[in-house]
């Protein structure tokens, strides 16, 4: 019997109707894959992508050049140089970050008083050199430009868990 049994199966093909059966019961199930970069998946308000320096609504600097962030980072990626203003207030002349040594660990957002270095919703900087990713002041401020509102919203979403 058994060897009849699996004649019938090896003429028939059966393994492959059973394959295609599987296949064909997943056209009606709902989808799990997205159509990226079309689509996106959602993404945590806790998320740790690209880099951002923010601006006060009023346009002026967030950033007080106090250096805590270049302090704690763990991987010496921050640079700041600072000089006090005309007005008494001291800002940063140079803000760099080298992203090819961030390990995104959030501790520069962490130690940051005023929430001007934050960790941005962006994961879609890939570039093709290097030198692309050795961020400066304007870069970082472009950043926070681009992404306030969602940065706004996230940190406002976490602010109760802080
Ligand atoms: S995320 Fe971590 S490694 Fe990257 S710049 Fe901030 S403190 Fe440094
Ligand atoms: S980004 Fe924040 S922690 Fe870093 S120097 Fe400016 S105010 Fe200080």
């Amino acid at each position: 019997m058994g060897f009849i049994r699996n004649s019938a199966r090896s003429l028939l093909l059966w393994e492959i109707v059973e394959g295609m059966a599987l296949t064909f019961s997943y056209m009606f199930r709902k989808r799990v894959t997205i159509n990226y970069p079309y689509e996106k998946g959602p993404i945590s308000p806790r998320f740790r992508g690209e880099h951002a320096l923010r601006r006060y609504p009023n346009g002026e600097e967030r950033c007080i050049a106090c250096k805590l962030c270049e302090a704690i980072c763990p991987a010496q990626a921050i640079t700041i140089e600072a000089e006090p203003r005309d007005d008494g207030s001291r800002r940063t002349t140079r803000y760099d970050i080298d992203m090819t040594k961030c390990i995104y660990c959030g501790y520069c957002e962490e130690a940051c008083p005023v929430d001007a270095i934050v960790e941005g919703p962006n994961f879609e900087f890939a570039t093709e050199s290097r030198e692309e990713l050795f961020y400066d002041k304007t870069k970082l401020l472009a950043n926070g430009e681009r992404w306030e509102r969602e940065i706004a919203a996230n940190i406002a979403a976490d602010a109760p868990y802080r």
